[in-house]
């Protein structure tokens, strides 16, 4: 093998060289430097991280809730104190702008204070006396092994969506990220280590779709998280669900973002240029489609200027407000819908093709921001997602059009409204068919006290990530009945289902 480093697999609590002969690079998008390689695990290492997580969880589901709680307020400790190098690590491998990168690895922190609470998360209910001297109690036991698939353009926060909230509850854990850029997602894992987490309780296996599969169709894994395109987690989620595991899969989107003319226009637009441009349009709550209602239309030469002004460089340089692409497939990809766009008879606004850059970045894969004005359902630019910075303008005469065109469209991520009309806001809120809604806000991703709700096609499983709706999902529910008996009254034999 050459000098370039390797990503180790973690099994049992030690970072191992992978046997495999199976390797890929993990590429800078900006300069297309080889930052290291990634293994393709085999079965066998495969099988060796779930055993040892199967073991782990003999003596983990019985861990005192302080220890957990404990272990997660030293992560969130160690995540601050090495959030700089965090972010440098992510944008090397990622692309985007390291503010952003920063960004990425605090909405996970956010999840990580959140598993600190355990304590009080994962409490169960009681009722006294539902029928004379018997009471129901609910327990919410971990599953065993769970699982977590994550894509490339969040490799800090997705992964802490997953594994924190799963151990947490009592779970032990096989990470498999993204293969695309898993160098900051190591750094966290072995921070977490730092903090405490015992070894088996997490390990990490890297791959592609081997390897998804063969956690798929292992038996001792009970639960598997994933976050990824809809293509791949529709595929996830029914071979998972076929081989009786428990599956949510969060997947693509397509959002819109309706402009009312009585908006507040500088905010609107502002919101409008950095949800669709910002991390070059690599977000899954990215506003890709800008509804545009009535007179807002006018204000597209605006919308135009102020995108024009965005500085589309490496991640890296300071001032940069929206990095590469992930890769040179991504960008072919990208400016091919540019092309599809032109042809299916919307107006190019602003063509991102070909920014101009620096020579050392003459390499990269950049494509700055573009816009399409006259965008209708059937162009191939409005009913895929894109997945890069371009912002689809439509234009409709009323708010309820809006609405009709936003349920018509099979994804239900995340939509927002622009507007100071509390009437409109309100209408929307509630005609709206999309799980994740923003009021004068362009990208609603809920905090942790809360849980990610995406919806419709844009999802498969009925509880999301973090919140409370994931401590359900990590545990199983089990209700207990019990009747202590006073030894000197005899209840008599009973031979109905009720109790008496
Ligand atoms: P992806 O689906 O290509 O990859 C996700 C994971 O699946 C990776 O770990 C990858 O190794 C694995 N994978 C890839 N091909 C596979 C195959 N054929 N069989 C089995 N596994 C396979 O997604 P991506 O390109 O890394 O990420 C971008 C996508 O993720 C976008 O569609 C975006 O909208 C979506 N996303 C959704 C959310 C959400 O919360 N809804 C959040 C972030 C990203």
């Amino acid at each position: 093998m050459s000098a370039v480093p390797t990503v180790k697999l973690l099994i049992n609590g030690e970072f191992v060289e992978s046997k495999t002969t199976h390797w890929r690079d993990i590429v800078n998008p900006a300069t297309q430097e080889v930052l290291a390689k990634v293994p393709f695990a085999t079965q066998d290492e495969i099988n060796a991280a779930v055993a040892a997580a199967q073991e782990a969880f003999k003596t983990w589901r019985k861990s005192p809730i302080s220890t957990r709680a404990r272990i997660f307020l030293k992560y969130q400790h160690l995540i601050r104190e090495n959030m700089q190098e965090l972010a440098a690590i992510l944008t090397a491998e990622q692309g985007k702008t390291l503010p952003d990168a920063e960004g990425d690895v605090f909405r996970g922190l956010e999840v990580v204070e959140y598993a600190a609470n355990i304590g009080t998360l994962q409490m169960g209910e009681l009722a006294t006396n539902v029928a004379g001297g018997v009471d129901t109690y609910t327990i919410l036991q971990p599953l065993g092994v769970c699982a977590g698939i994550t894509p490339f353009n969040f490799p800090a926060m997705i992964p802490l969506w997953m594994f924190p909230m799963a151990i947490a509850t009592g779970n032990t854990f096989i990470l498999k990220p993204s293969e695309q850029d898993p160098m900051v997602t190591m750094r966290l894992v072995e921070l977490a280590l730092e903090a405490g987490i015992p070894k088996g309780v997490l390990n990490v296996i890297h791959g592609g779709a081997d390897a998804v599969n063969a956690i798929c169709d292992h038996p001792d894994i009970k639960a598997i998280s994933f976050v990824g395109s809809t293509r791949v987690g529709t595929h996830v989620y029914n071979r998972a669900t076929q081989n009786g595991k428990r599956a949510q899969c969060m997947m693509g989107a397509k959002n819109h973002a309706v402009v009312l003319p009585d908006a507040n226009k500088e905010q609107a637009l502002n919101a409008l240029v950095g949800a669709g441009f910002g991390a070059a349009g690599q977000r899954c709550m990215a506003a890709s489609v800008g509804v545009l209602v009535g007179d807002a239309q006018k204000w597209i030469p605006e919308l135009v200027e102020k995108s024009k002004t965005l500085k589309t460089n490496a991640g890296a340089e300071p001032g940069t407000d929206l990095g590469p692409v992930i890769s040179c497939a991504a960008k072919e990809r990208v400016e091919g819908f540019i092309a599809k766009g032109v042809n299916e008879g919307a107006k190019l606004e602003l063509d991102g093709r070909a920014p101009p850059l620096a020579d050392k970045y003459a390499k990269g894969n950049f494509v700055g921001p573009t816009i399409f004005s006259g965008v209708k359902p059937g162009m191939e630019i409005y009913d895929q997602e894109i997945f890069g910075p371009v912002l689809s303008l439509v234009g409709v005469d009323t708010l309820d059009q809006a609405i009709e065109l936003i349920n018509a469209n099979p994804m239900g991520n995340g939509v927002a409204i622009f507007t100071q009309s509390g009437a409109a806001a309100r209408k929307f809120q509630e005609d709206i068919d999309v799980g994740q809604v923003g009021i004068n806000l362009p990208i609603p991703v809920p905090v942790p006290l809360f849980s990610f709700t995406g919806s419709r096609g844009s999802k498969l499983g009925d509880l999301g990530p973090y919140g409370k709706q994931v401590i359900l999902f990590y545990t199983q529910t089990k209700t207990v009945t019990s009747r202590w008996f006073d030894d000197a009254v005899s209840t008599g034999v009973n031979t109905t289902i009720s109790l008496k």
